[in-house]
């Protein structure tokens, strides 16, 4: 639930670069190209898709039992898939270079996970399994880390609303401005440290299915253990700087002020886990 500022290569410069680096079969260059018309404006459903939150609307391909199915006119499934894995993710291919672009722009920090995972490749948020058309499609290829890839375990895809995960570039801003995810510190007085227990709990007045998509993009991608692992490493330190300013007889008033809300205020994002694990901790500490 990170925002990813919008792809900068349009769809068509992508399928452009493809066609470059198409070298050694000339059956598909000539396809690719004479289909780059159709496939962009298969594209342009996606944006308007996407924009609404309406993703889940595109249905996947119909594969009805035929292995390799045409997509587009004369494209077939298999051909987009290997335009992808052959002529645009390669490191040798000219439009690699707009892969890694679509992977710097994340900045280390995997969108699905709020930044705890580094991305090491693209996600296909529809999986190019069911959705072919999109297998190069900048907007449909999201840097993430190995322990949130997609594409790597499941497959799957939303068919209603309320399934959907987050889409870091076209979601409502809502989801990556207002504060969602929230921790609870739990703590017998003599025996801490605690443990942080985090959940969801969305703005009242989302609609439900707002709400159902944070609720599923909190628990596809494990959020609420991958958090508390999170915080559990860094409570050590904040519960011995705190233990420090109570022996120099700092009161509670302060110690709030000076060590944990700017804990809470110097939080990269306002659902990132830092945020949920200091509010926890000045709520078990004035509670
Ligand atoms: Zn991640």
């Amino acid at each position: 639930m990170m925002r990813l500022s919008e792809p900068q290569h349009s769809f068509e410069q992508t399928l452009d670069e493809c066609v470059t680096g198409i070298t050694g079969n000339a059956v598909l260059r000539q396809l690719l190209t004479s289909e780059k018309t159709a496939l962009t404006a298969v594209g342009v459903q996606y944006l308007g898709a996407a924009d609404t939150g309406k993703l889940y609307t595109i249905l996947p391909i119909n594969t009805d039992g035929n292995i390799d199915p045409v997509v587009i006119n004369t494209l077939t499934k298999n051909e987009l898939i290997k335009i992808y894995e052959q002529y645009f993710s390669p490191k040798k291919k000219p439009a690699r270079k707009i892969y890694d672009a679509l992977l710097n722009a994340a900045k280390e920090k995997c969108p699905f996970c709020g930044g705890i995972g580094t991305p090491r490749n693209l996600d296909h948020f529809l999986p190019k399994t069911h959705f072919p058309q999109f297998s190069v499609l900048p907007h449909n290829l999201i840097p993430a880390c190995r322990d949130c890839n997609m594409d790597g375990k499941m497959h799957t895809f939303a068919t209603k609303a309320e399934e959907q995960i987050i889409q870091p570039y076209t979601d409502n801003d809502r989801f990556f401005i207002e504060q969602w995810i929230f921790a609870t510190y739990h703590a017998d007085d003599d025996r801490e440290p605690g443990e942080f227990e985090y959940y969801v709990f969305p703005p009242e007045n989302w609609t439900e299915v707002d709400k159902q998509r944070v609720k599923k993009h909190f628990k596809n991608f494990n959020l609420a253990k991958r958090y508390a692992i999170k915080a559990a490493e860094l409570l050590g330190t904040v519960l011995r700087q705190i233990k420090h300013m109570e022996q120099t007889d700092l009161d509670s008033e302060i110690i709030q002020s000076v060590l944990l809300q700017p804990g809470e205020d110097t939080s990269p994002f306002v659902n990132h886990w830092q945020k949920g694990m200091y509010q926890a901790l000045i709520r078990a500490r004035t509670t």
